[in-house]
């Protein structure tokens, strides 16, 4: 009897065998919905087999096939291979890669009024006379050249509803085509040694500062894939980035097919989505990490922008890293694969260093105009006293001022300080479930737990001995926009944290208020970091950057290197030179150093000497056992049964360190005690040979009443 293999999303280390009842079609990559237990679940066909291991009386059958997509082979299996380098259950992988199942058609909300695009009129042409709406729609559009949505019967919205799915129409406000820029040097350089890899396995590291025109070289190398007939991925790291990158795109290239896929997007929208990508139709695939898994028959150019984002790192559930997913994807697909970013990875750099990557150069800003800007480190202990903003950041947001030109504060903690002390008894707020202080908020007053989400209210006097007296000490975004409001009381000042942010479309609210000029100052933390293009934007500001070097993690000078750089990049683009200001307390860091020479290539080699001196990522490959349970001797006893096991196991993995457990950096979280252990191995296969032996040994642990997961290649120990 044929059996179906079925990857269920659920967690469990294996798959389920259904028989396949007569006349029902179920191959490889079929979507089918079976019961398991009392539950009906959808999952994905991941083989065929004529036998199974398993009783044939207590087998069920597939109850149905869900539609006539099919997840393609080799995102099958790029699904197992993160299900097996992750150390992931089989289903949960597997999982990322259906589209949404019960979603309708997207109702794309249709608004204001929408025009034709040339390619709409060449295409319409040829619409038969008895298709008598779709004509007389044309027609109007012809005529008019915005027509006003709301005028539309319900079924004429519909077939415009599939014409701006094709792109025959589009918003009538959408940006016009902008003339194509003639590339540089540099730029057609890396955009030719990429095409010309077209058709089998490369990869790329672009290693180009900011500003120096990093999308038209992926842009130019696009253009070829898709004048072969091929598909692109390409992949950016934030939700926040993709409607600029996406309009960008649209008006360099205006008949470029687009998809886009983040999880932000309504259930209707990404699975019209899947299936433009899955048709062949979408020619790029513009999306966030998820993205990596969409069917892609023809894809021909992988690109990962700003490939050293955190955010590419999924923290929980399948804990994939999907730049890696992405190269590896590229190599089972035999394309090229493209690495850009203004201060790579390390892990990127090492790879390029050994010369699996190509090394490919934009040491200049893109518009001849454009310089670097110029930077200045001035003491931050001194500039405490007035709520962090020093005299030369005062002086250079005056200067802006008075030249109509913006600036942006950049400090990195949301809230407005890190925590409030009492005068008197040395009180300290302190969240009661997690060993972290609370944060103390203005807008509105409350003391909230950046860990756990826990909220108090703000107390007026201190709960120990009542003094009235309490000191709210260090700086978030709160704090630095009131002092900035009472040092300017006439700029316009808007503020862009997670707080500010909530609401759907509230960041690109502010986005198109410093467009079009009516905002003055920015504060903000790295939320502003990224990819924008802000072209008044003359300087900024950066403050408290100085706590990451206090930091225990491994990665943490890294990550302030690449955060100090994507910001400074926001300042001085075409034509205004910018300059940025960083207060510190350790002017002579290498990482301040790099900052005021430009010289990100200099520091990527000191901190990789650095992790080879200490044997640590990427010299070696690592993973980090996480376990938490409410009672401290529950999560040590797991942890000490652990680290036995890994010991024993040493005997037939001599390659693999286990080193002892700790506790976490945050040693208590939402009520649980979190302890860690590392084990790594100077060579990645020996790791990957001696976790799963390690996982299946721990699965077998009693220990209920402890949560535990591997991360490989964790972002960090802590
Ligand atoms: P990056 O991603 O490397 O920071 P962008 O791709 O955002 O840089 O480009 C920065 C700016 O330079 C953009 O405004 C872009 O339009 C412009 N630009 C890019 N390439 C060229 C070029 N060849 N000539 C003139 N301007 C360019
Ligand atoms: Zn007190
Ligand atoms: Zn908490």
């Amino acid at each position: 009897m044929p059996i179906a293999r079925v990857a269920l999303p659920v967690a469990a280390p294996t798959t389920f065998d259904y028989w396949i009842p007569e006349g029902l079609a179920v191959e490889r990559g079929a979507i089918v919905r079976v019961r398991l237990g009392t539950r009906r679940l959808a999952g994905v066909v991941i083989a065929t087999a004529s036998d199974s291991e398993v009783d044939r009386a207590k087998l069920s059958p597939v109850v149905d096939v869900v539609g006539d997509e099919r997840v393609p082979f080799d995102v099958l299996d790029l699904c197992a291979f993160v299900a097996s380098y992750y150390q992931e259950a089989i289903g949960l992988a597997h999982a990322l890669a259906l589209p949404p199942l019960r979603a309708q058609a997207a109702s794309r909300a249709l608004r204001g009024s929408c025009r034709l695009t040339d390619e709409g009129r060449r295409a319409l042409a040829a619409l038969p006379a008895r298709a008598r709406s779709a004509c007389g729609l044309r027609d109007r559009m012809l005529q008019d050249t915005a027509l006003d949505v709301d005028t539309l019967t319900t079924h004429e919205k519909t077939i415009l509803r599939e014409w701006r799915r094709h792109r025959y129409v589009v918003p009538a406000g959408e940006r016009a085509a902008r003339p194509a820029l003639e590339l540089n040097a540099a730029q057609s350089e890396a955009a030719a040694a990429i095409a010309q890899s077209l058709g089998a396995y490369a990869a790329f590291m672009v290693n180009g500062v900011t500003g120096s025109g990093k999308t038209e070289v992926y842009l130019a190398a696009a253009d070829a894939a898709i004048a072969a007939g091929g598909q692109v991925l390409m992949l950016v790291p934030e939700i926040n980035l993709t409607p600029q990158l996406v309009d960008r795109m649209r008006a360099a290239r205006p008949g470029l097919r687009v998809a886009l896929m983040h999880s932000a997007l309504a259930a209707g929208e990404r699975r019209d989505a899947w299936r433009a990508a899955a048709s062949g139709e979408a020619q790029l695939v513009l999306g966030t990490r998820l993205a990596v898994f969409a069917p892609l028959p023809s894809l021909a150019l992988v690109v990962v922008d700003e490939e050293h984002d955190a955010s590419y790192k999924q923290q929980d559930n399948v804990r994939y890293h999907a730049r890696d997913a992405a190269i590896w994807r590229a190599r089972r697909r035999d394309v090229p694969v493209v690495l850009g970013s203004a201060t790579p990875s390390l892990e990127t750099w090492l790879g390029a260093r050994d010369g699996r990557y190509r090394r490919l150069d934009l040491p200049h800003r893109a518009d001849a105009r454009a310089q670097l800007p110029g930077v200045r480190l001035t003491p931050h202990r001194a500039a405490a006293a007035q709520d962090g903003i020093g005299d030369a950041l005062r002086a250079g947001i005056a200067g802006c001022l008075a030249r109509g030109e913006q600036s942006l504060v950049f400090v990195n903690r949301r809230g407005f300080a890190t925590s409030l002390v009492c005068a008197a008894c040395k009180w300290e707020s302190q969240c009661t479930r997690c060993s972290a202080r609370l944060t103390v908020h203005r807008q509105p007053p409350a003391l909230r737990c950046h860990h756990c989400g826990h909220e108090e209210r703000l107390p007026r006097a201190c709960p120990s001995c009542g003094n009235v007296d309490l000191v709210p000490l260090g700086l978030g975004t709160q704090r630095l926009e009131r002092a900035l409001a009472a040092a300017f009381p006439r700029a316009r000042i808007a503020r862009v944290d997670r707080d500010s942010t909530r609401g759907r479309h509230a960041f690109a609210s502010v986005r198109d208020k410093v467009e079009a000029n009516a905002i003055d100052i920015l504060v903000g933390t790295q939320m502003l970091a990224k990819g924008h293009d802000f072209p008044r934007l003359t300087l900024v500001g950066i403050l408290g950057s100085d706590n990451a070097l206090y930091s225990a993690d491994f990665r943490a000078t890294e990550r302030l290197a690449a955060l100090l750089v994507q910001v400074a990049g926001r300042a001085g683009r075409a034509g205004s030179p910018g300059e940025v200001i960083v207060q510190t307390d350790f002017p002579d860091h290498p990482v301040y150093t790099a900052l005021l020479s430009h010289d990100y290539a200099q520091l990527a080699d000191t901190l990789l000497a650095e992790r080879e001196a200490a044997a640590l990522p990427p010299v070696t490959h690592a993973a980090l056992l996480s376990a938490e349970a409410h009672r401290r001797e529950d999560v040590d006893a797991f942890m000490h049964a652990a680290h036995e096991i890994g010991i024993e196991l040493r005997t037939l993995h001599a390659e693999v360190e286990v080193f002892s457990p700790v506790a976490a950096l945050l040693a208590r979280r939402a009520g649980y005690e979190r302890s860690q252990l590392v084990v790594q191995s100077a060579r990645r296969g020996a790791l990957q040979r001696f976790l799963p032996a390690w996982r299946e040994r721990m699965e077998a642990l009693p220990g209920r009443r402890t949560r535990w997961a591997i991360d490989v290649d964790p972002a960090g120990f802590g």
